[in-house]
C-alpha cells in the first residue's frame, strides 16, 4: 500500500503522543489500520489530509448536530473571540445558554458549567455524596460517565459486590465506592437497593446508553430507577451528554418522562468546543460553593467562545421543525440500512433512537453489556473499512454509536445505503467462502 499524508502525519504524531492521539479511540486500535487526519469539515462532509471527503456519521462523538462549520457556529465563535477569548469572571454568554437550556430542560433549575461531560459527571456525583451524606454510587455496566476514577468501575464478580478497578491508577478504594449494575436489569437493581439502600448516594445513567453501541432503556427500567432512588433518599443522576438536545430540546428526560434530580451535559451544549454543565434541583445545586460547602471551580468554566457556539447550536436546534427533519433523515437510513442488512445474510441488530444509530453483528436481540459483548467485533472492523474506502465516515469501533446531523442530505443517505450495501454484499461472500 503507498503511504499517504495521513500515515505521515501520524507517524510524527506518535513522537508527541501516547498512540499518536489525545483520546484512545480515535487511533483506530480496535478496526486496525492508521488513522486519517482530518483536515476539514463542512456540513456532512469531512476531508483527510489526502484531499478524500467522506460523508461523517461520528459527527466529533456527538457535538456537531447541525453539522460541521455551520455558518451560525463559526460567526458566533469569531464575533466572541474578537471581544475577547476569557475573563475569568461572570460574562454575559453564560446567561444565555444556560437560558436556553433552562427553558428546554426546566429540571435544571440551577446549573454550572463545566469542560466535559466528564468533570459534570464527576462534580455531580461529588455533589450527590454531600446532600446525602452517604458514599456509594451505582453506574451501570456499559454506561460511561467520563473517565474520573470512581466512574472507570467494573462489576465486582457477585451482583452485590462493591466495584473494582477498570484502569490501573483507579485505587481499589475508590473503586468500592461505586457499585456496577447491569443496564436494564431491574431485578438486580432492587436487590441492590433492598441489601444497601440506606448507604447509597445516586445512581448515575445514560439514560439511552449510547458507549456500548446503542442500546435503548427497556419499558419501565427508568421509571423503576426513579422509584427505587426516590424511596432509598438516593439521588438519580442523568448523564444526558450525549442525549440532552439530542433526544429533542427536553433530552432523554422528556422523552421518557421521568425527572432525574441532576443531570450532566456536554457535547451539543458546546457546539464542538469544550464545554459541560450539570444541574438541578435549586436546592440541591444551592450546596455548592459559593453558596454551599461542596467545592467545585474551573479556570475557563463558562468560556465566552465555547458558550457562544453552544448558545448558537441550540438556537439552529430550536428553529420550527429541526427536529422533525432530522427524525425524518435518520428514519430514511435506518430504513434503507435494514433492507441492506436483509439482502446481506451476516446476522445484524440495528438499533436507533432519533438521529443515534449503532448496528451489533449479532444474531440475538441486545439489552445490555453481556449482550453487546457476544457481537461480532471483527466483522464491524472489516464493514467499518469497507464504508471508509466508500466514503462513508462511521465511529472507529464496533462499541460506539453513529450521529446523523442537520446537514445530513436525502442523498447523502441514499449514497450511504448504496455503500452499505456494496459493503456488506462483499463482506457477505467473504465469509461465505472462508
Ligand atoms: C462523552 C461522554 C462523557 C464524557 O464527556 P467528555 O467531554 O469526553 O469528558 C460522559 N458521559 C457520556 C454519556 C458521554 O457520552
Amino acid at each position: 500500500m503507498t503511504s499517504t499524508h495521513s500515515d505521515a502525519l501520524f507517524q510524527a504524531a506518535l513522537t508527541l503522543f501516547p498512540g499518536g492521539v489525545n483520546s484512545p479511540v480515535r487511533a483506530f486500535a480496535a478496526v486496525g489500520g492508521t488513522p486519517r487526519f482530518l483536515t476539514r469539515g463542512e456540513g456532512s462532509r469531512v476531508w483527510d489530509a489526502d484531499g478524500r471527503e467522506y460523508i461523517d456519521y461520528l459527527g466529533s462523538w456527538g457535538p456537531l448536530i447541525a453539522g460541521h462549520a455551520h455558518p451560525a457556529i463559526v460567526t458566533a465563535v469569531t464575533r466572541a473571540a474578537a471581544r475577547g477569548t476569557s475573563f475569568g469572571a461572570p460574562n454575559s454568554y453564560e446567561l444565555e445558554l444556560g437560558r436556553l437550556i433552562k427553558q428546554a430542560m426546566p429540571s435544571m433549575e440551577l446549573m454550572r458549567f463545566v469542560n466535559s461531560g466528564t468533570e459534570a459527571a464527576m462534580s455531580a456525583v461529588r455533589l450527590a455524596r454531600a446532600v446525602t451524606k452517604r458514599d456509594l454510587a451505582i453506574k451501570f455496566a456499559g454506561c460511561y460517565h467520563g473517565h474520573a476514577d470512581g466512574m472507570l468501575v467494573n462489576a465486582g464478580s457477585g451482583p452485590l459486590t462493591l466495584g473494582c478497578p477498570s484502569s490501573p491508577g483507579v485505587p481499589a478504594a475508590v473503586a468500592a465506592q461505586t457499585m456496577v449494575v447491569d443496564y436494564n436489569d431491574t431485578d438486580a437493581l432492587r436487590a441492590v437497593f433492598a441489601q444497601r439502600g440506606d448507604q447509597i448516594a445516586c445512581a448515575i445513567v445514560e439514560p439511552v446508553a449510547a458507549n456500548m453501541g446503542l442500546v435503548p432503556p427497556q419499558s419501565g427500567f427508568l421509571s423503576e430507577l426513579r422509584a427505587l432512588t426516590r424511596s432509598h433518599g438516593a439521588l438519580l443522576i442523568f448523564d444526558e451528554v450525549i442525549t440532552g438536545f439530542r433526544l429533542g430540546l427536553g433530552g432523554a428526560q422528556a422523552r421518557y418522562q421521568v425527572s432525574p434530580d441532576l443531570t450532566c451535559l456536554g457535547k451539543i451544549i458546546g457546539g464542538g468546543l469544550p464545554v459541560g454543565a450539570f444541574g438541578g434541583r435549586a436546592e440541591i445545586m444551592e450546596r455548592l460553593a459559593p453558596l454551599g460547602d461542596v467545592y467545585q471551580a474551573g479556570t475557563l468554566s463558562g468560556n465566552p467562545v465555547a458558550m457562544a457556539a453552544g448558545a448558537a447550536q441550540i438556537r439552529v436546534l430550536c428553529e420550527p421543525g429541526a427536529y422533525e427533519r432530522l427524525e425524518r433523515t435518520s428514519e430514511a437510513l435506518e430504513a434503507g440500512l435494514r433492507a441492506a442488512f436483509k439482502e446481506c445474510d451476516i446476522p445484524a441488530q440495528l438499533h436507533r433512537i432519533g438521529s443515534i444509530f449503532g448496528f451489533f453483528f449479532n444474531a440475538e436481540a441486545v439489552r445490555d453489556l453481556e449482550g453487546v459483548r457476544r457481537s461480532d467485533a471483527k466483522m464491524y472492523a472489516r464493514f467499518f473499512h469497507a464504508m471508509l474506502e466508500r466514503g462513508v465516515y462511521l465511529a472507529p469501533s464496533a462499541f460506539e454509536v453513529g450521529f446523523v446531523s442537520l446537514a445530513h442530505s436525502p442523498s447523502d443517505i441514499q449514497n450511504t445505503v448504496a455503500a452499505a450495501a456494496d459493503a456488506l454484499a462483499t463482506l457477505g461472500q467473504r465469509s461465505r467462502r472462508s
